[in-house]
């Protein structure tokens, strides 16, 4: 028998694998959607999960969130979001349908294991799980093949040390807010946080709040923040974001987003600033130049998927939200912007991304390139190190969700093939 606890969202007590083929670290949408397929494929799989339930990420977000892709582009393998949870699902029908999705698979989920390191051993042929064991890899019967003669170890919590064939790496690209080292920020006066410790506006009514970053999140705290009565609020923008309309005429941004990713980059960068200039008002007037970088360019080399408009078009317009440069230092209660001048805003509101911060469980394998992404994702292994899989370490223009449902197939399809049992 396995010692770890299984997830409470478990249909009912099903036992934890005893030796598993695969283990997937992370049970957000990702690992989940691993899971379930390569179960489905009959690798025996186990998912470790550090918090105390699956869908951890989603649990932290901020309450007026809604997936900005659609329920039906958004379903994972083998079980669809259910259509009550309407055309865009909000975050707590996400949470929802991630347990119901865990339960529907009978995925097997330890919860409270947090994995700190990924090692292979190389001419050990077993898959197990070992609690409280320093050294060795297993020696329980499983008959799991190695994906080319050797298997992963995995230091977690609890002294634990479990081995696998297989291991999907699944722990999210959102997964270390990321606050730029500001000259003088320590000593700021005022109140600052970053975007992932937002929940909503109410501690927020009557104050002088500057959002930092006009991506997706920054957008749309803005918006939460002048419907819920901040006082002022203004948004630092350091490069021009590319905005899109969530639909056109009842057609998604992300079903054109889909089509765009069969389109040479250039093509995509040439079209769209026509597509944007019909749908989009020209906001320079307030603050807001339209950008000069390529749509698709900026998605491939930054990560910087295209803001989808949940209001800041309007709030804009209606100079309830207002643009200013970008963010340079912090002296005293003053905020120095990029265009020299200063503001004291009571809070600021860090939307500045996340780091992936895979060097601890990775960084020894020579798996990650100059900025910390792995070098393959989906169903390669990186050279050297087969049976190892990443998956949620991009940033789709065609929406996440769909790209770690069309990841976890093609993950269990490749991973099959090493682990299976005679
Ligand atoms: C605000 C926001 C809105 C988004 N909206 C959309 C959207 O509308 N549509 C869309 O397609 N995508 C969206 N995304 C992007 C993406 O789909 C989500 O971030 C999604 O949750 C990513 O899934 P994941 O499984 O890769 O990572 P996560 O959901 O972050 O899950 C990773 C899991 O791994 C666990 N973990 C981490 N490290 C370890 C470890 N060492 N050991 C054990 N467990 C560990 C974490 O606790 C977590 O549960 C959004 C992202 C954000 C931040």
């Amino acid at each position: 028998m396995v010692d770890h606890p299984t997830s409470s969202v478990l249909p009912a007590p099903s036992a934890p694998t005893a030796s598993p083929d695969a283990i997937v670290i992370g049970a957000g949408p990702g690992g989940l959607a691993a899971a379930a397929a390569l179960s489905r494929r009959g690798v025996r799989t186990l998912v470790l999960e550090r918090s105390d339930a699956v869908a951890a990420s989603w649990r932290g977000h901020y309450d007026r969130l809604h997936l900005h892709t659609t329920r039906r582009l958004s379903g994972l393998p083998g079980f669809a979001i259910p259509r009550a949870y309407g055309r865009w699902v909000g975050r707590d029908d996400v949470i929802r349908y991630l347990e119901r999705y865990t339960a529907h698979h009978r995925i097997d989920v330890a919860t409270g294991i947090e994995v700190s390191r990924i090692d292979r051993v190389d001419g050990v042929d077993r898959a197990g799980i070992a609690a409280g064991s320093s050294g060795g890899a297993g020696g329980r019967g499983g008959k799991g093949g190695s994906a080319g003669g050797g298997t992963w170890q995995l230091p977690a919590t609890g002294g634990r040390l479990l081995t696998a064939s297989v291991v999907v790496v699944a722990t999210g690209t959102n997964h270390v807010p990321h606050v730029p080292d500001w000259p003088g920020r320590d000593g700021f006066s005022g109140e600052l946080l970053h975007a992932a410790h937002y929940r909503n506006a109410e501690p927020y009514v009557g104050r002088d709040v500057l959002v930092v970053g006009v991506g997706n999140t920054g957008a749309e705290i803005a918006v939460d923040l002048i419907e819920a009565g901040a006082a002022r609020v203004r948004i630092a923008v350091r490069t021009p974001p590319h905005i899109l309309r969530r639909t056109t005429a009842g057609w998604p941004a992300q079903a054109t987003g889909i089509l765009c990713r069969r389109l040479p980059t250039a093509v995509v960068d040439r079209v769209a600033p026509y597509v944007e200039r019909l749908s989009v008002p020209d906001l320079s007037a307030y603050g807001l130049a339209r950008p000069t970088t390529g749509l698709y360019s900026r998605v491939r080399d930054d990560g910087a998927i295209p803001v989808q408009d949940v209001g800041l078009i309007d709030a804009i317009q209606a100079r309830r939200v207002e643009p200013v440069a970008a963010v340079e230092s912090f002296d005293g209660d003053k905020v120095v912007l990029a265009d020299g001048s200063g503001i004291s805003p009571e809070v600021v509101i860090a939307a500045t991304g996340y780091r992936r911060g895979l060097e601890p469980l990775v960084g020894h394998l020579g798996v990650l390139d100059g900025n910390g992404r792995p070098v393959v994702h989906g169903p390669h292994t990186p050279p050297g190190a087969p049976g190892l899989y990443f998956t949620g370490f991009t940033n789709p223009i065609s929406g996440m969700f769909r790209e770690l449902a069309i990841d976890a197939r093609r993950i269990a399809r490749a991973a099959a093939r090493t682990s299976r049992r005679p």
